[in-house]
């Protein structure tokens, strides 16, 4: 497993000696954005006079966990928002997101999602009407979605078509997901608000803000949206937090939340933290700074794909919002040894070499390059690819910015080895 010097690998580091003195502008900005975020969270645990003892954690009922009401205090300060619901009881992303929808809707609703197809997780949450699962159409509620526009951008004709009288929630994804398109910053997420409060003041509005975390100063619910949610397995875990899950925004639809995580009349007042909160408090402290490194990873791998031909999303120059970093290969040979290159690259089981098989909740075989800490971890340096054209690796996280130039070194000299790319030595 572990690379050896040879000709390809010399090159490949003569070519990564030009990406980096070309990305040098981003990695100073990507800086800053680490700075400010690290500073916000520092003051918001100052201002809540976070002390050791909060970190002891609770058993049983988990009655007047300290530690549990403060970080619940500390993340809604840092989102913006009026308050949040922090819990290792969240099981993943996708459980949380279903907590906020099976909260904010009820049986004749309608749940519209603007940005397309969600995430492939979700499609089981949503269901269908009558399949018996307990999904959200089973429950009666109506489920529809507006296709993006060929550019990528919202169709809003088509949303205001679909706007009615029982639409409740409107869903947006800020994260590309699995899919070659952009995300969408807090800015444009702040215009989709305004928009869709112009033709339903009273909706309410749902952020999926997985991978968006600290990725810029401001978060989702500093620009109107009601309530967001995400993983601690992701971003704010900052790679310590060991499970868990987060949504933030306004005070009812957060309370609306924690009683489908618990039971009605229960919500956030229970639940036994037992040794986690320590984990997710430095978790959090950490995560502005790992993701900071985890971008300027995903910035460096654009430009050494792009310089070497390859097509990426976003560009290496582009504004970030998210951790995903596409790369388009021409076929399935080049995709596999792209994940399999990320996981030789890692700390933990590189010597496993990642197969494509068929994951729980996706519904094409996937391949997965995770030598994480965290089973699954995605601030983690990982990579995601579903065997399906075109041919898109996803990679994301990185907790030391080396880490992901190492795993895209050896993604690019595993691509060599099997004679699928040809390193030519570097010329200006
Ligand atoms: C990861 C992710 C989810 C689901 O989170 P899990 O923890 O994998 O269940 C949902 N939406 C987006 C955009 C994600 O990136």
């Amino acid at each position: 497993m572990i690379q050896q010097e040879n000709a390809n690998w010399n090159r490949l580091l003569e070519w990564a000696e030009a990406a980096e003195a070309q990305v040098s502008p981003m990695f100073r900005s990507l800086d800053k954005i680490a700075e400010r975020n690290q500073w916000k969270v520092i003051q918001a645990f100052q201002r809540h006079r976070v002390s050791d003892f909060h970190f002891n954690g609770s058993t049983g009922y988990g009655y007047n966990d300290r530690g549990r009401e403060i970080l619940d205090f500390v993340y809604a300060d840092i989102m913006g928002a009026e308050a949040a619901l922090v819990r290792p009881h969240f099981v993943s992303g996708t459980h949380t997101i279903s907590c906020a929808l099976f909260g904010l809707l009820r049986p004749g609703d309608e749940l519209l999602y603007i940005t397309g197809r969600p995430y492939d997780t979700l499609h089981k949450v949503i269901g269908k009407p009558g399949d018996g699962t307990g999904s959200l159409q089973d429950f009666g509620i109506k489920y529809v979605e507006v296709p993006l526009a060929a550019d990528g951008a919202i169709d809003w004709g088509g949303v205001a078509s679909k706007v009615n009288e029982r639409t409740k929630v409107i869903g947006i994804q800020r994260s590309r997901g699995y899919e070659w398109r952009s995300s969408y910053t807090v800015a444009e997420i702040g215009e989709m608000v305004k928009r869709v409060k112009v033709m339903k003041p009273d909706v309410s509005v749902f952020v999926d803000n997985c991978y968006g975390e600290f990725t810029e100063e401001l978060e989702p619910t500093q620009v109107g949206v009601d309530l967001m949610a995400g993983s601690l397995i992701k971003n704010p875990g900052g790679g310590l937090a060991p499970t868990g899950g987060y949504v933030a925004g306004t005070k009812h639809a957060v309370e609306l939340t924690s009683y489908r995580l618990t039971a009605p009349g229960i919500g956030g007042e229970v639940g036994a933290t037992l040794g986690t909160l320590r984990a997710m408090y430095q978790g959090l402290f950490l995560a502005p700074h790992l993701v900071g490194q985890a971008l300027k990873g995903s910035v460096f791998a654009a430009a050494m794909f792009e310089m070497l031909g390859y097509e990426t999303n976003p560009r290496w120059d582009a504004k970030r919002t998210d951790l995903i970093q596409a790369v388009k290969f021409s076929d399935s040979k080049q995709l596999i040894a792209f994940v399999q290159g990320i996981q030789r690259a890692a700390a933990v089981d590189s010597h496993v070499v990642p197969e494509p098989w068929d994951m729980p909740g996706y519904e094409h075989p996937v391949i997965m390059a995770a030598g994480t800490f965290m089973q699954g971890g995605s601030l983690e340096l990982s990579a995601d690819a579903p065997i399906r054209e075109p041919y898109i690796a996803y990679m994301q996280g990185g907790l030391t910015y080396s880490h992901v130039k190492y795993g895209v070194l050896n993604a690019l000299s595993l691509l060599a080895e099997r004679e699928l790319i040809v390193i030519k030595p570097y010329t200006t």
